[in-house]
């Protein structure tokens, strides 16, 4: 397409919108908007004029700022009270210093079209060049109520300094990484992201949500806000919640009855370990013959452990490691006098053992002498000695409830 015909016929440009879903209305919100040239009847994406790097950027901008105030209008025309998505690179802000997209919104703002109901989105690739200039025109945005989305969040994660610094609203997350990277990878990612989103009151949008999958994955990660083809495709016209592809609600409400099937097995499993132990309480005979009671509890856990001793309320290993390798449990008496107190919640757990007196069962965790993925069960004995027996992964893998 030649950029020329395209800013000589800003007749034939039109927007186009795709619908952003909101996890808490199931409703659609807003609306990503993106340019479509329109010629003999036929639309063609105006993505690759947008991103050739030898289009100036003043034509970029006077082609965005057309599509703009077509948006705009068309959502004052719809009575239409949604939000508006709108891309924006570094280079394109940075012509006239951004005064042409202020003005334009400013101008729609005595119709009734309040700033706040525009999101401009920023890509983490324009971070590199011109950050400072950036983030104060950003900032500057701000103090007019007009929000900051960042896009394509996770496609590297090294600018995370720079995220915190623009305290955007929304992070865009580009669900497509899920089918990308291997899926441990990304829930690493995902958790870096789901804390610093914590942490700078940002909410999550998954875009480019394609199928089931992906659609619970970002309900499951604390997404606020859903897009992409799976939901509704972008669109001449507004689309409203009864023109998706799929009913928001009844998906939602399918995933909330599987995910307390799965907590509720996963405190019947709980249970089950905690009457095993339980079980065997009146042949506990005190520190003096510690690893003999290891001994008998080792029988009932079997299947689901190869690693159990246990610590005082201090973090202090008072025991042995029973180790099982392969079919039989050894003794490792020189893991006796271990302080485990350092790891994440351990002081955490084992007070809440002892104040509640119940069992209870870590997140998944990388164990640091095998590197597998475990889980450990812990159960306080006394209200000075505390049981843990470490899961191993393949009974984890078997048993779906234990890995959520
Ligand atoms: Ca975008």
């Amino acid at each position: 397409m030649d950029p020329l015909d395209v800013v000589g016929n800003l007749q034939k440009v039109r927007p186009a919108y795709q619908s952003i879903v909101s996890a808490i209305k199931h409703d659609v919100i807003g609306y990503e908007v993106l340019g479509r040239f329109y010629d003999n009847n036929e639309s063609e994406s105006l993505g690759s004029f947008f991103l050739d790097e030898e289009v100036p950027e003043e034509f970029k901008v006077e082609v965005d700022q057309h599509i703009l105030q077509l948006a705009i209008s068309d959502m004052l025309k719809n009575d239409n009270s949604g939000y508006l998505f709108i891309n924006r690179t570094a280079k394109q802000l940075m012509v006239n210093d951004g005064e042409d997209l202020l003005e334009t919104l400013l101008t729609f703002e005595q119709r009734g079209f309040a700033m706040n109901r525009i999101i401009i989105e920023v890509t983490e690739h324009d971070f590199d060049q011109e950050f400072d200039k950036l983030s104060n025109l950003l900032l500057y945005y701000k103090t007019y109520g007009i929000q900051v989305a960042i896009d394509h969040v996770g496609a590297k994660s090294s600018n995370i300094d720079r995220i915190r610094q623009l305290e955007p609203h929304i992070l865009k997350i580009d669900t497509k990484h899920i089918r990308t990277h291997n899926s441990e990878v990304f829930q690493d990612i995902m958790y870096s992201l789901s804390m610093l989103a914590h942490r700078i009151g940002a909410a999550l949008l998954f875009e480019n949500i394609e199928d089931d999958f992906q659609l619970h994955f970002a309900w499951k990660n604390g997404g606020r806000y859903y897009q992409g083809h799976y939901l509704a495709r972008p669109h001449v016209e507004l689309l409203s919640k009864d023109s998706l592809s799929l009913d928001i609600g009844s998906k939602v409400a399918a995933y909330i009855q599987r995910e307390k099937l799965l907590i509720e097995q996963r405190l019947v499993i709980l249970t089950e370990w905690e009457h095993k132990v339980k079980g065997l309480l009146s042949k506990w005979e005190g520190t003096k013959k510690i690893d003999e009671f290891i001994n008998l509890l080792s029988h009932q856990f079997n299947e689901e452990s190869f690693r159990m001793f246990i610590c005082d309320s201090d973090g202090l290993q008072i025991s042995s490691n029973f180790r099982k390798r392969e079919k039989e449990w050894e003794l490792e008496p020189r893991k006796k006098g271990s302080n485990w107190a350092f790891r994440p919640y351990f002081l955490e757990n084992v007070m809440q053992m002892k104040t509640l007196n119940r069992g209870t069962i870590s997140d998944i965790y990388s164990d640091i002498e095998t590197k597998e993925m475990v889980r450990t069960f812990s159960f306080p004995l006394t209200d000075k000695h505390f049981l843990f027996v470490d899961i191993r992964y393949s009974y984890i893998y078997e048993n779906e409830c234990l890995l959520i």
